[in-house]
């Protein structure tokens, strides 16, 4: 079939509107009407993967057209929100850990489908798709029952969709990561929209202080608004030291969003002995981080955290009951854009002036 996409050219490339060939669903594949989806920042840094001609786009959010001959527990008309891919045969996957796929990046950064194909095409050429088990910057897409959550109908979708990258990660690492006693106290290192939904994570948590950490002072106002108790100016003098001094000695965990290796060692020198950090943004993929070695010795805790240890299926229903509870206001974070603005909320993702851009098709 025909869709209406937005496809990105490389490293910086803009994301041009134009329309491409799907393929049919596989047996395994559903066929997804997308109706809104999330801009998450790997989209802009995965562009770089793709010089050849790519679709992005991996927190989709739609109808369900069309199911392989093979889904069972999907059907059309159902209401779904996409989310990462696993492979579900590994080791990892197997002992409910899909965040730790050993194919991880096959399943979802390859640009294909793991057998090697892409269901995309312009004219006879191939495009790189499958991105996330999706590429749902797309009218259509493909997705799995792997990576696709039932959602009820009346809920709103271009609501929900960043549930299935950005908002998992950053209340993840906290609910499913950190789990951090009630009355702690939490700092987390960067207000973007992951931060933000850590912090989100943490008022679930009940942590007593929580401190958010930026250089855009709109973006420490919405933090304030969600529930810290305390923002610093990323840019200001020895924000470790701040950190230990409204925590008497420093925050029992610290979350650390931004990728910048620097900001990961201000983070390690935030917590005390017994303090936990969880490094969440990528940053330089073929950087490294220093550490100081006696701080590690006396007992501070250094962990990766892959898409919030998440289990889309559990956790994706969970967030959207606390949601309904009133008690995890993300969409505070969210502005809206029609598809074809793609470019501006890419721009306004980038100045900092929107937290989560959420395209509605
Ligand atoms: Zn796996
Ligand atoms: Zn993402």
């Amino acid at each position: 079939m025909r869709v209406r996409a937005a496809m990105s050219t490389g490293a910086g490339s803009d994301f041009a509107l134009t329309e491409l060939e799907l393929d049919d669903p596989r047996p395994d594949e559903i066929l997804v009407r997308t109706t809104a989806v999330g801009l998450c920042h790997s989209d802009l840094t995965a562009r770089q993967y793709f010089p050849g001609g790519g679709v992005l786009g991996h927190e989709g959010a739609g109808v369900v057209e069309e199911v392989g001959s093979a889904v069972t527990g999907f059907a059309p008309g159902d209401h779904v929100v996409l989310s990462f891919d696993a492979c579900g045969l590994c080791r990892a996957c197997l002992s409910g850990r899909p965040y730790r796929c050993r194919e991880f990046a096959a399943m979802n950064y390859s640009g294909a489908r793991p057998d090697g194909s892409t269901p995309l095409r312009d004219g006879g050429s191939p495009v790189a798709g499958a991105f996330f088990g999706q590429s749902s910057f797309a009218s259509h897409c493909l997705a799995t029952s792997r990576n696709a959550v039932k959602v009820d109908a009346d809920l709103p979708l271009a609501t929900l969709a960043p549930l299935g990258c950005g908002v998992i990660t950053g209340s993840g690492t906290v609910l499913n990561a950190l789990r951090p006693f009630p009355g702690s106290s939490l700092v987390v290192f960067g207000a973007g929209s992951v931060g933000l939904s850590a912090l989100l994570g943490a008022v679930v948590a009940r942590v007593g202080t929580l401190i958010a950490v930026d250089v855009v002072p709109e973006r420490l106002e919405l933090a304030r608004k969600l529930g810290a108790t305390h923002v610093l100016d990323g840019r200001s003098e020895d924000v470790a030291g701040q950190v230990r001094e409204l925590t008497a000695g420093g925050a029992d965990y610290a979350v650390e969003t931004s990728g910048v290796a620097s900001v990961v060692a201000t983070a390690a020198s935030s917590v005390p002995e017994g303090g936990t950090v969880a490094l969440v943004g990528l940053g330089d993929l073929a950087g490294t981080i220093t550490l100081s070695h006696y701080e590690m010795v006396m007992g501070r805790t250094v962990m990766g955290v892959t898409e919030g240890n998440s289990v889309p299926q559990v956790y994706v229903p969970q967030l959207i009951e606390l949601w309904r509870a009133g008690v995890f206001p993300f969409e505070e974070m969210i502005t809206e854009y029609p598809f074809e603005r793609i470019g501006q909320a890419v721009a306004d993702s980038e100045a900092g002036r929107t937290v989560k851009a959420v395209l509605r098709f």
